[in-house]
């Protein structure tokens, strides 16, 4: 049987991969350095074909999660005080691994996840830099206490330290970067680390999980937890968490946040990295062909599977129609389909649950908004095709919508304040777009709304390692940034230590 565009595999049906199909193609974070396209195309294909549909992932059963909890707290005093120096050598070996294998994470992530070539090639690329960053920023970090200032006759320092055990809850849209980012980042700060994956893609993580013990991470610092969104809810509520980082929606960041508040004992931290209604504004003076170009890549690449993507468009009236026709052009010319067909731009949804709800959405839309563009997708598997849909009001968009649909809005010139208040209304802060050459205008929209990442004159999803730490505001998430500087020190203590000399 063959997954592709059926991700409904849930725990179940994976793909096992002997190691002796690794192949020593190589990506980093200054791009690919596959050699030609076609070439590694067919190389994945290769490690595709010899791939069979027959391992089963076991789901944990919550009383798994106590044993597995009890474990990592074991493991911690140990890793703790292993140097910075070598914890951080072994995230570095396992970049080198991905990079070595990331051909067979390819295949994998098309297969399990329904990710075209280029997602898919950039996602190996992401979990590399992860590794990397936090490699380089933990040595700069840990290893050291850092001196402070005091009188004579007194030393002081500071130094960072992990917390204890820290659950790692992921989602299946990045079920390879953002699962590795975590857990490294969790890592390098000294912590073990239980992970609990998405249910959608299990083998991913294992693979990754299974990639990071290689690398030299004891298995009793790293533990894997399969299973739904119960086995989540009892790991965050397990009296030996120290601290929890979640990347997902909004609902489930709230509950895990009362979760963690109705709990005896030590206050516990929750990293939240959740969803948007992320918006765009573009005005008369932008040039419409950049226009077309970034919105069909922000609203519809992935899927439109990304929590920075494009969901709201606004466009000044004047030349509103010309450039939603020029949009929707552009979202004429896409391939939906097959995502291991190099030629695919839109893959599946991740599984027939998100496409029903999509679906429906469009049905919404369809009456209660003006259709501007409605694609065609295969009829079988789980396709959505991408749907523009121009609305009166933002306020009929009131959640987020994980799909190729976007949602455009006209307004006056005059009426730049209450696009702003708009943006604002929704409480959610995560990437914003601006297409305009006016620097008045992109100073004024930048300084008053609170949003994580913004994009000027460019397309807006695809923040790199290092280069646009990522994250958002509000119902956005509670920051730090994931791949910034300011990320490691969030999964530690501080400690003070002042010496009479
Ligand atoms: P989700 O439904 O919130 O699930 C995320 C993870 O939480 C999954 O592992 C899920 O397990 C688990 N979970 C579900 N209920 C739980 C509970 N009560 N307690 C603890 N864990 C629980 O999100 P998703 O559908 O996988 O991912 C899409 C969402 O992620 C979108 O909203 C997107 O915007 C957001 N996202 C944000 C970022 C960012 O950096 N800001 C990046 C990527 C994605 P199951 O899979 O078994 O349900």
């Amino acid at each position: 049987a063959d997954i592709i565009g059926n991700a409904d595999n849930a725990g179940h049906t994976t793909i096992p991969l002997p190691r002796d199909l690794f192949q020593p193609e190589r990506v980093n974070s200054r791009g690919i350095e596959f050699g030609e396209r076609a070439a590694l195309n067919r190389l994945v294909a290769d490690v595709a074909t010899k791939q069979t549909l027959t391992l089963t992932v076991k789901h944990s059963a919550p009383e798994d999660v106590d044993r597995i909890v009890s474990l990592a707290r074991d493991g911690f005093p140990s890793w703790s005080r292993t140097p910075a120096a070598m914890r951080a050598a072994a995230l570095e070996r396992a970049a080198d691994l991905l990079e070595q294998r990331s051909a067979h994470f390819i295949a994998l992530l098309q297969r399990e996840g329904g990710k075209t070539l280029d997602d898919s090639v950039s996602e190996v690329r992401e979990a590399a830099d992860f590794c990397r960053y936090y490699a380089a920023q933990g040595r700069k970090l840990f290893d050291n206490a850092q001196p402070m200032p005091g009188p004579t006759g007194e030393r002081n320092t500071l130094r960072l330290r992990g917390r204890g055990v820290f659950a790692a809850i992921s989602p299946w849209n990045f079920p390879l970067a953002i699962f590795t980012g975590q857990i490294t980042a969790a890592l390098m700060a000294g912590n073990t680390v239980a992970a609990k994956p998405a249910e959608q893609t299990p083998q991913i993580a294992a693979e990754a999980v299974r990639l990071l013990h290689e690398a030299g991470i004891p298995e009793t610092a790293l533990h894997l937890i399969q299973g739904d969104g119960p086995i989540g809810a009892a790991l965050v509520a397990h009296r030996d968490i120290a601290g929890v980082v979640f990347t997902g929606s909004t609902v489930v960041a709230r509950s895990i946040n009362r979760s963690l508040a109705a709990k005896d004992g030590p206050i516990v931290p929750l990293i939240a990295e959740t969803g948007g209604i992320n918006a765009m504004i573009a005005d008369a003076t932008a040039l419409p062909e950049q226009v077309a170009d970034d919105v069909v890549t922000s609203a519809f690449r992935s899927a439109g599977q990304r929590c920075s993507a494009l969901r709201l468009l606004f466009v000044q009236d004047d030349v509103a129609d010309r450039m939603i026709e020029m949009i929707a052009g552009a979202a004429r010319e896409l391939r939906i389909g097959d995502p291991s067909d190099p030629a695919t731009h839109v893959g599946p949804v991740i599984d027939r649950e998100a496409k029903q709800q999509l679906d429906a959405h469009i049905a919404r839309m369809t009456r209660e908004g003006r259709v501007r563009f409605a694609g065609q997708a295969p009829a079988s598997g789980n396709f959505v095709a991408p749907h523009i849909f121009e609305l009166a009001d933002a306020r009929q968009l009131s959640e987020e919508v994980f799909g190729p649909i976007l949602h455009v809005v006209r307004y006056r010139a005059s009426g730049l304040d209450a696009v702003l208040q708009a943006i604002d209304d929704s409480g959610y802060g995560l990437t914003l777009g601006i297409h305009s050459r006016i620097d008045d205008t992109i100073e004024v929209i930048v300084d008053r709304l609170q949003v994580g990442n913004v994009y000027v004159n460019r397309n807006m999803i695809g923040a790199v390692v290092g280069v646009q730490p990522f994250g958002g505001h509000g119902l956005s998430g509670t920051g730090p940034k994931a791949g910034g500087p300011n990320y490691l020190t969030r999964f530690a203590t501080e400690q003070t230590v002042t010496v009479n000399t």
